[in-house]
């Protein structure tokens, strides 16, 4: 492998993860690293909270120290590739230049759905993806008051909290009934509407918009109802779209995401995909995946190093998130897909602190653990054991949760 060259296509969680699982797998030959950022690798999770509100500067969001790039021999490159040609094993970049690789590794990640509604390109609306989407709402949060936040995904209610703390009046819309409504029970959308409100949040659901109105500017939105929600700033959350078109261009098999087998491979055994773009079927939930998430990104990554390396490990980590909004931290183990039957421990409608346990014949599939630290990482273990669990003692707060799993394994 010494004279052979790695190229992994984007520089985003994924990758960086995947130049530096390159070197631990024993890569010894090249990496280059393209990516369409000029900015090393850095955290995404941070954007919407400790860098939209100011509490942390560009150098604390990097993944790694600029020091790691050059002690591991990764060697950088800014430009967008435009074309692979897999027979030739060459890239084509916008700027017409080429680059040869041994082996590929696409880390395209997602970009952010765009509104599509008039007024939707009008200057103050913004997305909030990247760290360029960040600094063109920070350099307008000067003197702005009210902002409306269009989508009650997890994008949109952490940039609602950031801002709410930030001292704005934040309006959020989300056209679904509920907030959270593709992710997580009606319980838990119902706690994050309460905390929110709460908060000072001005929330409205079954909210269908149809258009952004203003004079060379948004001044605000116009919602099918005919109310108009005055805003100084716009913020648009309402999810994102996998980065497929270069893979489907080169004949890679696409749906979803780019196509992968289990050990991280694309249908062509030089090149890997991993991260948002990437979606695998799953042996544990017996269908096929595509994650939007950090441990995704990092347990793909690390998977497709070691295949390129000729090590085949497996894609099987339980998949888990995390989310921070006002002082509520949520983690979530597992994945709520086919769930059957829900339970709370705890009270959601109070508080700040429970678990909402779902399950599947029996067995626990994924669990949202508000403020829940050790819900969470006994949730994890009751998970990937796939013991039968009975509900009736799960929710009996009397019970520890730590022993009612001595009692089942
Ligand atoms: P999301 O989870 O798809 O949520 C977007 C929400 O906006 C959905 O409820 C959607 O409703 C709604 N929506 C769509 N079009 C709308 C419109 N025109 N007006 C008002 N509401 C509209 O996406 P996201 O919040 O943008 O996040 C993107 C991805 O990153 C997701 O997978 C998310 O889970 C992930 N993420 C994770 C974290 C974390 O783990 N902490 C943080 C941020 C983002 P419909 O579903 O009905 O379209």
């Amino acid at each position: 492998m010494q004279n052979l060259q790695a190229v992994i296509v984007g520089g985003g969680h994924a990758g960086a993860q995947l130049c530096a699982s390159l070197r631990q797998s024993g890569w010894i030959g090249e990496i280059l690293m393209i990516s369409d950022e000029p900015a090393l690798p850095y955290h995404r999770p941070l954007l919407s909270k400790d860098y939209l509100s100011g509490q942390a500067k560009m150098t604390d969001l990097l993944i790694r120290s600029p020091s790691f790039y050059e002690k591991q021999c990764i060697t950088r490159r800014f430009g967008q590739v435009s074309s692979i040609d897999r027979q030739a094993h060459q890239l084509t970049l916008c700027d017409g230049s080429k680059v040869s690789y041994d082996k590929l590794a696409l880390c395209l990640g997602a970009r952010a759905r765009k509104l599509s509604i008039p007024g939707a390109g009008l200057a103050g609306v913004h997305y909030l993806r990247t760290l360029s989407d960040i600094e063109a709402i920070r350099a307008e949060l000067d003197g702005k008051r009210k902002v409306v936040v269009i989508g009650g995904g997890y994008t949109g209610l952490e940039t609602a909290a950031s801002l709410t703390n930030l001292g704005l009046a934040v309006t959020v819309l989300e056209t679904a009934t509920r907030v959270l409504q593709r992710v997580t029970a009606p319980q838990v959308s119902e706690f994050y509407a309460r905390l929110h409100i709460e908060n000072g949040v001005q929330l409205r659901t079954g909210c269908v918009l149809s258009a952004i109105e203003g004079d060379g500017r948004a001044q605000g939105v116009r919602c099918a109802d005919g109310e108009l929600i005055a805003a100084d700033l716009i913020i648009v959350g309402i999810g994102v779209l996998p980065n497929t078109e270069l893979a489907e261009a080169a004949g890679l098999s696409v749906g979803n995401g780019i196509l992968i087998d289990g050990h991280g491979f694309t249908n062509d055994p030089n090149i890997v995909a991993a991260g948002d773009c990437a979606n695998y079927f799953s042996t544990r939930y017996g269908c096929r995946l595509r994650l939007e998430s950090v441990p995704n990104a990092g347990e793909l990554a690390k998977v497709c190093a070691a295949a390129l390396c000729g090590k085949f490990d497996n894609i099987d980590a339980l998949p888990w998130f995390w989310s921070n909004q006002f002082n509520v931290k949520l983690q979530i183990a597992g994945l709520n897909v086919g769930h059957d039957t829900v339970v709370i421990r705890g009270d959601h409608r109070i508080g700040r602190s429970f678990t909402c346990f779902y399950l599947r014949s029996g067995r626990l599939i994924a669990a949202d653990c508000v403020n829940r630290p050790q819900d969470f990482l006994l949730s994890k273990k009751l998970i990937s054991e796939q013991l039968q669990v009975d509900v009736v003692r799960l929710v009996d707060e009397s019970i520890p949760l730590n022993a009612l799993m001595l009692e089942l394994i």
